[in-house]
């Protein structure tokens, strides 16, 4: 049982690191925000309910995501743990899920806060592009897709996210300073927060959190 927390302001390299993660430790990625835009995407109730939170960079209410990660804890594929990607996002989550997997036996391994400076975030974010039919991430500076229009695995159609424009960046920002960063601490407390620089090459990240979380 391996599970695992990625932590870190958006853009931080976390939805990245959690895929490469999930295929080196035979776990899934759980990300509530590549659920919620699917859900965005197909108009479901809870995508409806979610939009104006999401393109104002504003989180959605805890209840709508609390029932989406427990649905997905549930399933067959989270037996041998999970990553935690972009939840818990706040206090009263984290409780959520300490009050969740308590009642399973289990418990939060280890928590991976990546930490990037806001300056580098906005350059990041506001050249972000994705796959609307994958997920693909791309970088219209550092990881350009051959066909800028186009993604190369999928050839489904790139986008820029409503949320990665200036504005929303500046608001996810301050959401994030005041509602995420607090768990750095909370896990701090608890012992099983580790701290990874979250700049340099993919790779030398990706190893250095296999370097903490060990090879299982
Ligand atoms: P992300 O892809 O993780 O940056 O999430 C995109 C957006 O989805 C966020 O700005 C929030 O509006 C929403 N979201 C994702 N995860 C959560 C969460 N755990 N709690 C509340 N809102 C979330």
């Amino acid at each position: 049982m391996l599970n695992l927390v990625l932590l870190g302001p958006p853009g931080a390299g976390k939805g990245s690191q959690a895929k490469s993660l999930a295929v080196r430790y035979g776990i899934p990625q759980i990300s509530t925000g590549d659920i919620l835009r699917v859900a965005v995407r197909d108009k479901t109730p809870l995508g409806i309910k979610a939009r104006s939170y999401m393109d104002k960079g504003m989180l959605v209410p805890d209840n709508l995501v609390v029932e989406i990660v427990a649905e997905r804890l549930a399933m067959d594929d989270c037996k041998a743990g999970f990553i935690l990607d972009g939840f818990p996002r706040n206090i009263a989550q984290a409780e959520i899920v300490e009050k969740m997997l308590g009642e399973l036996g289990e418990k939060v391994d280890k928590v991976i806060n990546i930490e990037v400076s806001h300056k580098e975030i906005v350059k990041r974010l506001s050249g972000r592009r994705v796959c609307r039919s994958c997920g693909e991430g791309y970088h219209i500076i550092f990881n350009p897709p051959v066909d800028d229009k186009k993604c190369d695995k999928c050839k489904g159609e790139i986008y820029q996210r409503d949320d990665d424009k200036e504005d929303t960046i500046e608001a996810r920002l301050k959401v994030y300073d005041e509602q995420t960063a607090p768990l750095i601490d909370f896990y701090n407390k608890k012992g099983s927060l580790v701290t990874v620089g979250g700049i340099g090459g993919f790779q030398e990240i990706t190893e250095k959190i296999v370097n903490v979380v060990g090879s299982r």
